[in-house]
């Protein structure tokens, strides 16, 4: 299961597969995640379990980014302000790990989140045109009330995540670490 990384219902001001003409030059059919549109400094939960890896490639492509990988699940959180993780640190699911930012090739404040689906640490469905990411407003949508794209194609190991239902507002495993 994975849950937001940001709390409310935040808009989506790029969905995922969209505008193909930009992201052609990266190999991709169209947008590779989801965008949503934030103040920078908001807070970014870990939307699931995994280890850290943080990357500053400054003012180009992502720049301040957060990789969460456990093996089976790996979330990018791009275009951040700041992150309070190292690399190497264990995340929980739910811990606050980042606040967004405009970092890297943004034209304004958002975050980018990234989603792909991995057995045994190997991402799943790679030849899919995004380079195995899939889109997660399929396991969102019923926290974000959003329009869904349904471009995408999804693993066998997705299904059961198409198939979870959330409760209402339903972000967080520990909803204590949100008032730290
Ligand atoms: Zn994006």
């Amino acid at each position: 299961m994975i849950f937001s990384p940001l709390p409310n219902t935040p808009l989506i001001t790029q969905g995922f597969g969209q505008n193909p003409a930009t992201y052609a030059p990266f190999g991709y059919l169209g947008h590779n995640g989801i965008d949503f549109g934030v103040p920078e400094g908001t807070m970014i939960y870990a939307p699931h379990d995994g280890i850290a890896t943080v990357k500053d490639e400054g003012a180009s492509n992502y720049g301040l980014s957060l990789v969460i990988d456990d093996g089976k699940r790996r979330s990018l959180l791009a275009h951040l302000s700041e992150t309070s993780v190292t690399n190497g640190q264990t995340i929980y699911q739910g811990d606050p790990v980042a606040r967004s930012g405009k970092s890297g090739m943004a034209t304004g404040p958002h975050l980018h989140w990234t989603f792909k689906l991995l057995s045994n640490g190997v991402v799943q469905n790679k030849a899919n045109g995004y380079d195995g990411a899939i889109d997660v407003s399929e396991f969102t949508r019923l926290w974000l009330d959003q329009d869904l794209h349904f471009n995408a194609q999804y693993t066998d190991d997705a299904k059961p995540y198409l198939a979870m239902t959330f409760s209402d507002q339903q972000y967080l495993k520990n909803p204590a670490r949100h008032t730290a």
